[in-house]
């Protein structure tokens, strides 16, 4: 079976978050289902460099304004149809803003342009199934709607607060048929929705956690387009992202001063020290708490600032909101010793948290499925987790009951509250000091199978279901 993948990023050539890795790994998991994947990517200028391209798909004389192809390329085991259109993608800076990071204003134009690209591709190139992501590939199954023939859709949702929503001034550019400019279609709010035309149109809908499934399909969790994913609740399913487990190996990552896996575990220790080392935390004997992730509203950081229990200490890498940054940085002027703030990306230092924390806190209000938590478990650093979305699905809660059964790969509190929070962090520090307890809950999340296996297995079956 062939599919055509429509992506806006795709690790390794373009990744501004966790779409990028899904798009990246999807298509070698599913190569062992017996599915050949082929990737529609943009042609921003790192892609047309990085990438050889070895011949012309599909050539299209005006597409919104200028001439397109789409040009075939693999690049490391990915096969990819790169959208190269110079007029709306080849441009200084990242995949959705210029240099001065404001959004590029012609994005509505951009996406549409590769949802348009992406249709004719799947309609003329003989794919039998589009799995289509996120807002920026939202327009897809509407053009293949109005065209009235060309293969079903898998739209998937990584994080339903980006939608894609723009003024109604818009519609008639798109060229669709006037019809579509309807509640059932592409209309939303009076505007038209990017997103909302992928959740209506698509054939088969997911998103990357069972519980973020049952979320959106509420008020609470919504975002405004609960009502649509209700009546479409028959279509919805939700698989958790894999982990990467070759990349992500702490028997073998180039990052870390000491390599070491669960049989292993007191190698750890090395790097647990060179941690401290790096963010001057003192104290030998206090349990260190790692923090690795954007600093925004959603990922609960404020919380985590107000809940370190005393006697422990807290390591956090991030950047974002210059709020939050300015609060961390603070907080660990205040702390000298027992906070170790690093504002900025460092890849490196990232998997020195996963690998030398004690335990690694991701309280977040909402999180669709999230990537940090399962790069704790695989580097035992059991996680203090928010019960929502793919947290709440990804981590066994280890109480008592866990316990006594020799359960339990981490702890879980209910989201959205700093005491609840700072309680579960007390419980996890104050069960550290059982240090073969600890070690036996460390091998446990160590032992989760978190490979692209078993949701690889769940998309051939969805996507099987599209011929
Ligand atoms: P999201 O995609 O919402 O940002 P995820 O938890 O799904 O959150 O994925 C975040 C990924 O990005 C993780 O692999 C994490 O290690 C990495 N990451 C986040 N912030 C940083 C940072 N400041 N430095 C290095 N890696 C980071």
């Amino acid at each position: 079976m062939k599919i055509l993948a429509a992506a806006s990023e795709v690790f390794p050539l373009v990744k501004t978050g966790g779409l990028a890795d899904v798009a990246g790994a999807l298509p070698g998991a599913l190569a062992g289902q017996g599915i050949a994947v082929t990737t529609l990517i943009p042609g921003y200028p790192r892609v047309m460099q990085a990438v050889a391209a070895d011949g012309e798909a599909l050539a299209i004389a005006d597409l919104f304004g200028g001439p397109a192809r789409l040009l075939h390329a693999s690049h490391r085991g990915l096969e990819l149809l790169v959208l190269d259109a110079p007029h709306l993608f080849a441009r200084p800076g990242g995949p959705y803003a210029g240099p001065d990071g404001r959004d590029w204003p012609d994005n509505p134009i951009r996406f549409a342009a590769f949802a348009a690209a992406g249709a004719r591709a799947a309609r003329e190139m003989g794919f039998d199934a589009v799995h289509a992501h996120d807002w920026q590939a939202g327009l897809l199954p509407a053009y293949l709607a109005a065209a009235g023939s060309g293969p079903r859709t898998l739209f998937t949702i990584h994080n339903l607060a980006f939608q894609g929503q723009f003024h109604v001034s818009l519609f008639p550019v798109l060229g669709l048929p006037p019809a579509f400019f309807a509640t059932d279609g592409v209309e939303y709010h009076g505007g038209v929705g990017y997103l909302k035309a992928g959740l209506f149109h698509a054939a088969r809908l997911s998103t990357v956690s069972p519980t973020y499934a049952a979320e959106i399909t509420a008020p609470e969790g919504g975002m405004g387009l609960d009502g649509l994913l209700r009546g479409r609740a028959a279509v919805l399913e939700g698989i958790v992202n894999g982990l990467d487990v070759a990349e992500w190996n702490p028997a073998t990552d180039p990052h870390i001063p000491a390599h070491f896996d669960a049989a292993r575990l007191p190698a750890r220790a090395a790097n647990r020290a060179a941690l401290r080392a790096r963010l001057g935390l003192a104290a030998a004997d206090a349990p260190v708490i790692g923090f690795v992730g954007r600093l925004s509203w959603q990922k609960g950081v404020d919380l985590l600032l107000h809940a370190l229990p005393d006697g422990a200490q807290l390591a956090l890498l991030g950047s974002g909101e210059p709020g939050l940054e300015q609060a961390a940085d603070a907080l660990a002027a205040a702390h000298p010793g027992r906070v170790g703030v690093f504002i900025g990306y460092d890849e490196g230092l990232a998997r020195l948290v996963y690998a030398g924390s004690d335990l690694f806190a991701m309280p977040s209000r909402f999180e669709p499925c999230g990537l940090g938590q399962l790069c704790a478990l695989r580097y035992g650093a059991p996680p203090v987790v928010a019960m929502t979305g793919g947290l709440a699905d990804t981590v066994v809660n280890a109480n008592e009951a866990a316990l006594a059964q020799k359960a339990g790969t981490g702890f879980v509190h209910a989201p959205h509250s700093a005491p609840l929070l700072a309680a579960a962090l007390r419980r996890a520090t104050a069960l550290w000091r059982d240090r073969r307890g600890w070690a036996a809950l460390q091998r446990r999340g160590m032992a989760h199978d978190l490979s692209w296996a078993a949701p690889a297995a769940r998309y051939a079956a969805t996507l099987r279901a599209l011929r």
